[in-house]
């Protein structure tokens, strides 16, 4: 087995000035000590061209791999492939698939794109593309002189998904051909990236293969496991085992393993109880109902929605009685309740969820932005209704409103 020293180089000037704390160099270190790689070097330099080449130059003499993370970035101040450039003279290509995505990403958001994004797909004619799943700018892996580099963006998130998909694996079948990695990932609601490495100390501590990596999503929380074995056999019993552990202490929050989504997870549940879902949906506008919609065979388990927006709708067409609206008000239990009882009954469905608050920036009848209240009924009276106080502007209110539905839901299902 040949030793890898390795030196991680994180570009950023808020690093230097203090803004920010260096903590990609601190979690790539960790995960490389796992697989026996050294870490000799943790480089910062500022978003400076001529610097960050001469920090090139200089781990390119020191070190055989080298992780670079941040400066992959649409604007100016983003320098990492120019300086990479000045150094080798190679030649940088716009890579498609991430351009697509790109592209696609500001169609859906309505916004049009300026072209200082093209930027971003940029890599290196002779670079194995790491595609980002979390975010735009794509990693890169790249030899040069022998040396392996890797490219990765700054955001935490998006590195960590990167390195676990194509840093280590590729790192460690340079170090011994005689082991295999698998992964696994584990989904979670309901819980913060926090509370679950909390709960999860003693195992994440004492185990390191399987690795154990707590990484926050747009959807709740993953675990990704990354166990290392002679043969996938022997990685996939390690991965079940320490699954096993794992949800002994967090199975409640447990949703789904690797590609499997909230919507395809409720989807399931309904239809193996039989039960037909109809939605009330006022600030959500429809994305709870949209969500279960992209399922294919949506139908089996889901009538429809009615949205809601205007208390005319929630008036005239779900039947809300006035005194609840003029009493209570359209933001209240009592209101959020009836919206759900209400849109089961007129579209005849087993089960009603609905979804009322102040998704902000202005309040309503003295409720802060945020306050949010999702109600589920079922038709033979099970019911439940709670409040939430969500943070974040008003997409990120809407949003976590529609995915505390889900959570509140499945687990209306499993009780
Ligand atoms: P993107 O392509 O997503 O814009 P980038 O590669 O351009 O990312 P930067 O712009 O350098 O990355 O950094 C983006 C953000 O990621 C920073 O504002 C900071 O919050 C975080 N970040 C960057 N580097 C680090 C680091 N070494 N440790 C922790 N956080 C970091």
């Amino acid at each position: 087995m040949r030793q890898i020293n390795c030196e991680i180089i994180a570009v950023g000037t808020e690093l230097l000035l203090g803004q920010i704390a260096n903590t990609n160099a601190k979690w790539l270190s960790e995960q490389l000590a796992v697989y026996g790689i050294n870490t000799f070097y943790h480089t910062v330099v500022g978003d400076n061209l001529f610097r960050v080449e001469e920090v090139f130059r200089q781990a390119q003499q020191r070190s055989d791999v080298i992780i670079v993370s941040g400066g992959l970035g649409p604007t100016d101040d983003d320098l990492t492939r120019e300086a990479f450039q000045q150094l080798t003279n190679f030649e940088l290509v716009e890579d498609k698939e991430s351009m697509d995505k790109i592209e696609d990403f500001f169609v859906k958001q309505n916004l049009e794109m300026t072209p200082n994004n093209r930027r971003q797909a940029r890599v290196f004619a002779n670079a194995e593309v790491l595609q980002n799943r979390v975010g735009m700018a794509p990693g890169m892996r790249v030899i040069f002189d022998d040396k392996i580099w890797f490219f990765l963006p700054g955001v935490p998130r998006e590195m960590k998904q990167l390195a676990l998909d194509g840093v280590f694996p590729y790192l460690v079948s340079q170090l011994d051909a005689q082991v295999t990695i698998q992964s696994m990932v584990l989904k979670f609601i309901g819980i913060g990236e926090s509370e679950l490495e909390h709960k999860l100390q003693d195992l994440i501590r004492g185990q390191n293969n399987p690795t154990i990596a707590p990484l926050a999503q747009k959807e709740g929380v993953v675990i990704r496991l990354t166990a290392k074995e002679q043969t996938a056999d022997q990685a996939r019993a390690l991965l079940e085992d320490t699954k096993e552990k794992i949800l002994e202490k967090v199975g409640q929050y447990f949703y789904g393993l690797d590609n499997q989504t909230l919507e395809e997870r409720l989807y399931l549940k309904l239809k193996s109880q039989n039960k037909r879902l109809a939605a009330a949906e006022s600030l959500t506008g429809g994305m709870f109902t949209e969500k279960l919609v992209s399922i294919i065979g949506a139908s089996d388990v889901c009538l429809g929605g009615i949205v809601c927006y205007d208390t005319s709708v929630k008036r005239n067409v779900l039947k809300i009685p006035a005194e609840i609206i003029d009493n209570q008000g359209v933001v209240s239990e009592e209101c959020a309740l009836a919206m759900a009882k209400n849109v089961s009954e007129i579209l005849n469905s087993d089960i009603g969820i609905s979804f009322t608050g102040v998704a902000g920036p202005t309040t309503i009848d003295g409720h802060p932005v945020g306050t949010v209240y999702i109600s589920i009924y079922q038709k033979d009276g099970k019911q439940l209704t709670e409040k939430f106080v969500f943070q974040g502007d008003r997409f990120a209110v809407r949003r976590r409103s529609m995915l505390k539905g889900y959570e509140l839901l499945l687990n209306f299902l499993n009780s």
